[in-house]
C-alpha cells in the first residue's frame, strides 16, 4: 500500500484559445478594481491590449519586468502601483513577468492574476524569487500563488520555436522530478505523464509549423500540468545539478535543463520503476531515457555541456558542490557516479 499526503493549491484555471477576451470579468470575479498589468518591455504592445480589455478595472501598465526580479524593479513597479492606487497585479508575459507579479504579491499581500505566454509554468507554483547583488533568494509562500491563471493558447504563437523548445523542455523536466519525488500521489502522477505526453508530442510539431494552434494548446496545457507537478513535490538530483551548474557557470537556465535531463532520467529510472514505466508510456518508447535524448536532438538543443561552452576540468568542481548539500533523490549518489554522469552530458550522448 502507498501513502501520500497531497496538499491541493487553491487557484482557477481558465483554458483555451480567445480566453483572454475574458480578463475583465476574471478581474471582477476576484473582487478588484484596478490592477497594475505587468510585462516586460518586449510585450509592451500585449500589455496595452489586457489594459484596454481591463478597462475601468486597469491602473495602468508596468512594463519593465526583467529576468531574475531584481529587487529595484520591484521597488519601481511598487512605487507606480501606490501612486496609481492599484488593488492587484496582472502579470501578462513568462517566468520573468509572472516572478515580478509574484514578488509583488510577497510584499504587498495583494493578489495576481497570471496570463502565461511561455511553457515555463511559474504561475502553477508558490515559488517565488527576487535578485540583488548578484544574489538569487528563493522560497515558497502560498500569498504569491496567482488566485487565477488565463491560458490562451492564441498568446504563444509568436513565441519563437527555440524558446518555445527549450521553456518546453525545461518544463518536462520538473514532471520527470516529479514522478519519482518522495511526495508524489497519484494526482502529481498523472498530471506529471500527462504533461509530459502533452509536451512530447507537441513541441515537434511547433519545431516545424510554429502556427499551428492545436500544437500551442497542447504545449501550454502540458506546461500547466508540468507547472503544477512542481507546484506540488520537492525537485532532485536534476534540479540540484542545473541549479549548481547554472549558477557557478553562468549557463542559459533552459539549456542545461535540456541537456542534462536525458543523462538524470537514466540514472535515476533505473532506481524507480513506477516512474520509468509512466514515462515510457507518456513517450511511447521502451527506453524513456534515449527517448528524452532524441526529443532534444529533434527540438534542436545543444548535445552537451561543452556545447553551451563547460571547460571539463570545471566538472570536478561541480560534482563538489553538489555532493556538499544533501537533496532528495531516489537513488543515492556517489562521487564516482556522479563524475561519470557530468561526463557523458558534457560529451552529450545519454
Ligand atoms: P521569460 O519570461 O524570461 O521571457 C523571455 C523573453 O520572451 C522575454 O523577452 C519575453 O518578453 C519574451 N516572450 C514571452 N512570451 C512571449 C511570446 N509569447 N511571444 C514572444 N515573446 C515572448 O522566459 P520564461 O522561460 O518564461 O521564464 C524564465 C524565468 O522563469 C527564469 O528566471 C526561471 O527561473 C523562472 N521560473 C520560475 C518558476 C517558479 O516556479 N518560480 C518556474 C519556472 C521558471
Amino acid at each position: 500500500m502507498t501513502s501520500f499526503i497531497y496538499d491541493a493549491l487553491p487557484m482557477r484555471v481558465v483554458f483555451g484559445p480567445g480566453s483572454l477576451a475574458g480578463v475583465a470579468d476574471e478581474v471582477e470575479r476576484l473582487g478588484l478594481r484596478r490592477v497594475l498589468v505587468l510585462s516586460t518591455p518586449e510585450q509592451r504592445e500585449l500589455a496595452d491590449h489586457v489594459a484596454e480589455l481591463l478597462g475601468a478595472r486597469s491602473a495602468g501598465v508596468f512594463d519593465q519586468a526583467r529576468m531574475h526580479v531584481p529587487v529595484a524593479t520591484v521597488d519601481a513597479a511598487g512605487t507606480s502601483a501606490a501612486a496609481l492606487g492599484a488593488d492587484g497585479w496582472m502579470a501578462v508575459g513568462g517566468g520573468s513577468t509572472i516572478g515580478l507579479g509574484k514578488a509583488l504579491a510577497l510584499r504587498t499581500g495583494l493578489p495576481v492574476v497570471a496570463v502565461p505566454t511561455t511553457y515555463a509554468g511559474s504561475e502553477m507554483t508558490p515559488i517565488w524569487g527576487l535578485t540583488q547583488d548578484g544574489r538569487k533568494q528563493t522560497g515558497r509562500d502560498r500569498a504569491v500563488l496567482p488566485r487565477t491563471v488565463v491560458y490562451d493558447p492564441d498568446l504563444t504563437l509568436s513565441l519563437p520555436p527555440s524558446v518555445s523548445a527549450t521553456s518546453g523542455l525545461n518544463a518536462l523536466a520538473h514532471a520527470v522530478e516529479a514522478l519519482y519525488a518522495p511526495d508524489v500521489s497519484p494526482v502529481v502522477s498523472a498530471m506529471a505523464e500527462q504533461g509530459v505526453r502533452d509536451l512530447a508530442t507537441a513541441l515537434p510539431v511547433i519545431a516545424d509549423r510554429p502556427g499551428d494552434l492545436a500544437a500551442r494548446a497542447a504545449c501550454l496545457q502540458g506546461a500547466w500540468l508540468c507547472g503544477a507537478c512542481l507546484g506540488a513535490t520537492t525537485m532532485g538530483l536534476h534540479h540540484k545539478l542545473c541549479h549548481v551548474l547554472g549558477g557557478m557557470l553562468d549557463l542559459p537556465h533552459a539549456e542545461t535543463h535540456a541537456v542534462v535531463l536525458p543523462h538524470v532520467a537514466s540514472y535515476n529510472l533505473q532506481a524507480t520503476p513506477s516512474a520509468a514505466a509512466a514515462l515510457r508510456r507518456a513517450l511511447v518508447t521502451d527506453d524513456a531515457a534515449a527517448a528524452l535524448a532524441d526529443l532534444g536532438a529533434r527540438l534542436g538543443v545543444p548535445a552537451g555541456l561543452r556545447d553551451l561552452g563547460v571547460d571539463e576540468a570545471d566538472l570536478a568542481r561541480v560534482a563538489d558542490e553538489v555532493l556538499a548539500h544533501p537533496y532528495s533523490n531516489p537513488r543515492p549518489v556517489t562521487r564516482p557516479d556522479l563524475e561519470t554522469l557530468l561526463h557523458a552530458a558534457w560529451k552529450g550522448r545519454a
